[in-house]
């Protein structure tokens, strides 16, 4: 159903397989949305410069320019969500295409409905619900050598500002907003994704790597981020690296 009380989104689809494009623009515009359309991978990012669209699909393999390098120049200046198509399915490649930032992405063959329900789903987080205006609104979470700015979206780790993708930050802050809290992945996936995930938990752990690695000085040894044994993650609000007991593998021995 088409959104009646909002201008429409613009969502940029960079894909040279015509009947792709064309039925992943066919469900976009039923749903509601503006679609702008290119065919490889240099048009399109000359079309992201012009246009500024609100969400970009990208498929990975392009003629001229491949996806990998469109979503590394894109993420080289802006946050704009980007769900990434492939045909790879090595748990490598969905890794890479995270680490570019990329938001999310979907295997081919994809069902539409999917697509525009992960789309719909990617652009409820990116954009903040209504904030009331005024220096109220602005929510600082601290912590010692951490400072998660849910407002503004921003993160600095030990006065350094970091850059997360909006699945990173949306699961950092999970974390921050609840702090000691033992989060189960099934609970992390319907908080942070907010949709049935394919039942995956492994996105989840994919997450928090690449999250722990930007924001935990040692990733292996982590301050915040904690594992615990056998069930999730708890966020640690002292930010004291060391294994606590909820992370001794007496459970396992
Ligand atoms: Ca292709």
């Amino acid at each position: 159903m088409p959104e009646q009380d909002a201008p429409a989104a613009v969502v940029l689809v960079v894909e040279d397989e015509e009947n792709i494009a064309r039925l992943v623009r066919l469900y976009l515009e039923e749903a509601g949305f503006r679609v702008l359309a290119a065919g490889d991978g240099l048009d399109g990012l000359a079309l992201y410069e012009r246009e500024r669209p609100e969400l970009v699909i990208l498929d990975l393999m392009l003629p001229g320019m491949d996806g990998w390098e469109v979503c590394r120049r894109i993420r080289a200046t802006a946050h704009t969500p980007i769900l990434m198509l492939t045909a790879r399915q090595t748990e490598e490649d969905r890794i890479s295409g995270l680490d570019l930032g990329a938001d999310d992405y979907v295997i081919k063959p994809f069902s539409p409905r999917e697509l525009v329900s992960r789309v719909r789903a990617i652009l409820r987080r990116a954009v903040p619900p209504e904030a009331p205006a005024g220096p109220a609104a602005v929510r600082v979470l601290a912590f010692p050598g951490l400072l998660v700015n849910t407002d503004a979206r921003r993160v600095e780790a030990d006065g350094r500002r970091i850059e997360l993708t909006a699945k990173e930050f949306d699961l950092l802050a999970a974390f921050a907003g609840t702090p000691d809290h033992v989060f189960t992945r099934e609970e992390l996936l319907n908080t942070v994704w907010g949709y049935n995930y394919l039942g995956d938990s492994r996105t989840v752990d994919v997450h928090v790597a690449t999250l722990r690695k930007k924001v935990e000085r040692d990733p292996a040894n982590p301050r915040f981020i904690k594992t615990v044994w056998r069930v999730g993650y708890r966020f640690d609000p002292t930010g004291t690296a060391g294994a606590g007991a909820e992370d001794a593998r007496e459970a396992g021995a």
